[in-house]
């Protein structure tokens, strides 16, 4: 029960928790500063200009802010947003109901656009660069090309892959960024501004206590502090401390570095099965009964961001901190003495 909790606090599912959390404006968009000066600049001249936002393109982990920011994105411009995901635009027509719908300056959102089918990429060419789309109709000898016109819209992709984009899509991006993990100190604001929100009191250490457990990620602090929220109602307490955060989340497991059930037995089968590494991502998919792609895209980042695991050309290698973190003994250490 408490993985499956944790499992769906990466996941979209619950939006109507989201929704009320979720930034509007770019100075409420806690964070992220060297990203979002960038931004101000990049809107505001297009502004000036009274043209449309060029194509952009925002990469990170899950939970980090990317569907936020296209939303914040649209509504700065003024403008209305669509919203869709690679995976599923399947075929070219879905592409062209998709980008004929939109008015002059638009905003379309294209999460896991690495998903994309490279057909539709090469449909999206012509369209990011002269707004005009190339279709294709019919087959066989009555098969003709139609070229449509478009509105000038602006493309904001999200990826948690930036390296499986080709370069010829990348270079079609006037606006590239990379969201980080959060600082424990950003986090903390992310906790107070939503426990606000939630009209649910949480101290400052709290908040502190709970950001060092978030995995740097907005949309787990929040989901963690909804789950905190219930705790407390149930036990009649109004206003969360260090020690209600502490034994909310023991409950689920998550350690005092943000470490929860999958993490450690990721870094536990590495070290027992498999010596410590190196061991592909796929075998040790199989091996924690977890799709190697969700171990690429959510769990690895940040167990590499914290130092515990590395990626090498064999694989995956766990660290010594891993070892040390995990209480069990380094190989190449006998007594805590190197040999
Ligand atoms: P992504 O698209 O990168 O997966 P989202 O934009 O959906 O992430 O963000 C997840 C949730 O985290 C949002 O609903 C929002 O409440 C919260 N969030 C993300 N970034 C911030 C931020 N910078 N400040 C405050 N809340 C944030």
């Amino acid at each position: 029960m408490d993985q499956n909790f944790i499992e769906s606090s990466w996941t979209k599912q619950d939006q109507s928790f989201e929704i009320p959390l979720r930034p509007a404006h770019l100075d409420e968009f806690i964070g992220q500063d060297p990203i979002i000066k960038r931004l101000k600049i990049f809107i505001g001249a297009a502004k000036k200009r009274n043209e449309a936002l060029g194509h952009m393109i925002f990469s990170g982990p899950p939970g980090l802010g990317k569907t936020t920011l296209a939303n914040i994105i649209a509504k700065t411009m003024g403008t209305n947003l669509t919203v869709t995901s690679g995976p599923v635009i399947e075929k070219a027509g879905d592409l062209a109901g998709l980008l004929t719908n939109l008015k002059d300056g638009d905003v379309l959102f294209i999460d896991e656009i690495h998903r994309l089918p490279i057909c539709i990429e090469e449909y999206l060419y012509p369209a990011m660069e002269d707004f005009t789309l190339d279709l294709l109709i019919d087959s066989g000898p009555n098969a003709r090309n139609v070229e449509i016109k478009l509105n000038k819209f602006t493309l904001i992709g999200a990826t948690t892959r930036v390296g499986l984009i080709s370069s010829p899509m990348r270079s079609r991006f006037a606006f590239n960024a990379r969201l980080d993990y959060y600082s424990n100190e950003d986090l903390q604001k992310v906790i107070l501004r939503s426990s606000k929100i939630l009209k649910t009191p949480i101290s400052n250490d709290a908040a502190l206590s709970l950001s060092e457990r978030s995995r740097g990620t907005p949309r787990i602090a929040n989901n963690l502090l909804r789950w905190i929220r219930d705790y407390s109602q149930m036990h009649n307490i109004i206003n969360i401390d260090e020690q209600t955060v502490n034994l909310a989340l023991e409950m689920l497991s998550i350690d005092h570095l943000g470490l929860d059930e999958m993490d450690k037995k990721i870094l536990n089968v590495i070290i027992d099965h498999y010596n410590g590494g190196p061991v592909g991502v796929a075998t040790l998919g199989v091996a924690v009964s977890e799709e190697a792609s969700t171990i690429a895209e959510v769990y690895e980042p940040y167990l590499i961001m914290k130092g515990f695991l590395k990626r090498t050309p064999r694989g995956r290698e766990v660290t010594q901190l891993a070892y040390e973190h995990l209480g069990k003994k380094h190989p190449q250490k006998k007594d805590g003495v190197e040999i």
